[in-house]
């Protein structure tokens, strides 16, 4: 019997992968609120303009992409997604606002040597500086303090830092390198360089591909008409239509709170019980089995997945594990206001998927989507999220700021960076308490010990969720695969 602890998009997908090992039945879902999605929230007006509060756009690369599109083919829900292809002003338009003005990020080739008005150099430049910085060895390190040793502070300040507050609504002083940029700090640890680094290992997965690709060849030779036959038959899957249209990010028609839905839908049908309104309590783990304490009552599980944030889960198992509660309590979390705006005008200067304000204006908003660009709804109106605080709420917001008090900065900030001169139709304020984890400095090095610990002490406990390997909905989905495989291993 398995326990899931959360029904957000990683409790969720946990259960769909548990599904596909009959060991792990029956499976049970414990869900503190009286609703499926955590985050993932769309708010339709009458109409019909959807307002998102949580995530609105998935990308399709890599291998955590790649695993969400195969889900959304398994779910049926193909015909449901928005593609935004790399040609999209949603796509190729990212505004930065710094020094009283706007400026567009360049995002062809031209635009990279060209000189660009934010950094008053061309991105050309950055090149020599990452070649001649020297090598620095280190386990880890702040996301601002190597952007700065290996480019220079205008791109520590300008670019890194609000590419931070757009992932993380985090500060680049303590977000770790390691865990949002591992490719580039494994570049430098390993060649010296951010750019050779890349070079290289780019050569040498082609080298890798040719050589597989010259054995597939001769495989293909052997049976050329078998090969044509299933090509013809098989039809085109989702991960080949994405790379195919040259997709960037997609969305989902009526709002991607549609996902989390159709998968407590599937796995329902499917056997599994989701149990809305119980909060998990307490977790203790006996020699055979795992005590369940939810609502005040008792129940025995073989295994336990938790999709919890990791300071949630640290309360649960405080009691019974202190030292791993305290690795867990430790990775912090912030908070995000979000105010959805909707104008009946088209008010905005130019089509771009948003822009991200630099810590350093010292602006009290982080950001503002352009959701209407990514998303037309209707022809003429425009729809806006400003994303507030993360990192520096308390700063900006104080303890317990009013919503009004938010709606009021929201829109005076969009007036005024933007220059619209209208006032919104319609809003929605929501403050979203504690809703991203910090990977800062040492992430890496804490889950190390959190998974030494749960492996040492031979506890049946799977984790998943936004707390560890990844905040996007393509990490999480994938964390809770991990999850369910690992406990697999492990546990059966
Ligand atoms: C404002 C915002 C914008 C974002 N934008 C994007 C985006 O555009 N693209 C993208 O890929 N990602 C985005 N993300 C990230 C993405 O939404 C999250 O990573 C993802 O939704 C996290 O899912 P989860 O299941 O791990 O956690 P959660 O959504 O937090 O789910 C955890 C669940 O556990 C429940 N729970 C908590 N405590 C208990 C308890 N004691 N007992 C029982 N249940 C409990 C909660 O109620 C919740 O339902 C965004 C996030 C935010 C906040």
């Amino acid at each position: 019997m398995t326990g899931i602890l959360g029904a957000g998009m990683s409790g969720l997908s946990a259960a769909y992968y548990a599904l596909q090992n009959s060991k792990m039945a029956p499976i049970v879902i414990f869900e503190a609120t009286n609703r499926v999605g955590g985050w993932v929230r769309s708010i339709e007006l009458s109409d019909g303009t959807i307002f998102e509060q949580g995530p609105r756009t998935i990308r399709p690369s890599g291998a955590s992409g790649k695993n969400t599109l195969e889900l959304i083919e398994q779910l049926k829900l193909s015909d449901k997604i928005i593609p935004i292809r790399n040609i999209h002003p949603a796509s190729k338009n990212r505004l930065i606002y710094s020094d009283n003005e706007l400026h567009l990020l360049p995002s062809t080739f031209k635009g990279i040597i060209k000189k660009n008005s934010l950094l008053n150099r061309s991105l050309l430049s950055l090149v020599w500086n990452d070649l001649r910085a020297p090598k620095v060895l280190k386990d880890d390190e702040s996301t601002y303090s190597f952007i700065e040793r290996r480019m220079g502070q205008d791109v520590a300040d300008k670019v890194i830092s609000s590419m931070v507050c757009g992932i993380y609504a985090g500060d680049a002083h303590k977000i770790s390198i390691k865990s949002l940029m591992k490719p580039l700090f494994d570049a430098e640890q390993k060649h010296g360089s951010i750019i050779k680094g890349i070079i290289l290992e780019q050569l040498s997965k082609n080298k890798n591909k040719t050589t597989v690709r010259k054995k597939t060849e001769t495989i293909k030779n052997d049976d050329t008409e078998i090969n044509k036959q299933l090509d013809n038959n098989s039809h085109k899957s989702l991960v080949k239509t994405s790379q195919d249209d040259f997709w960037a990010m997609w969305g989902i028609k009526g709002g991607l709170e549609e996902l989390p839905r159709s998968l407590a839908k599937n796995i329902t049908e499917r056997g599994v019980n989701i149990k809305m309104e119980h909060k998990c309590e307490k977790l203790k783990f006996n020699k055979n089995d795992v005590e369940l304490t939810v609502n005040g009552e008792v129940k025995n599980y073989s295994r336990i997945i938790s999709s919890l944030p990791a300071k949630s889960l640290a309360n649960l198992v405080r009691e019974q594990h202190p030292e791993l509660s305290n690795e867990l309590k430790d990775i912090p979390t912030v908070t995000v206001g979000v105010v959805n705006l909707q104008f009946s005008e088209s008010v905005l200067p130019m089509k771009a998927f948003g822009v991200l304000i630099p810590p350093k204006e010292e602006k009290p908003i982080l950001g503002v989507i352009f959701d209407s660009c990514a998303f037309p709804q209707n022809s003429k109106t425009t729809v806006l999220t400003v994303m507030m605080g993360g990192a520096w709420f308390e700063k900006y917001f104080g303890k317990c700021s009013s919503e009004e008090h938010l709606l009021t900065v929201a829109v005076n900030q969009v007036k005024e960076i933007l220059h619209i001169e209208e006032d919104p139709k319609a809003f929605s304020v929501s403050i979203l308490k504690d809703c991203i984890p910090q990977h800062i400095v040492g992430h890496m090095q804490r889950l190390t010990r959190i998974q030494n610990y749960i492996s040492t002490h031979k506890l049946p406990l799977g984790l998943c969720g936004s707390s560890y390997q990844g905040v996007s909905l393509n990490d999480v989905i994938l964390s809770a695969k991990q999850a369910v495989s690992d406990i697999n291993s492990h546990i059966l």
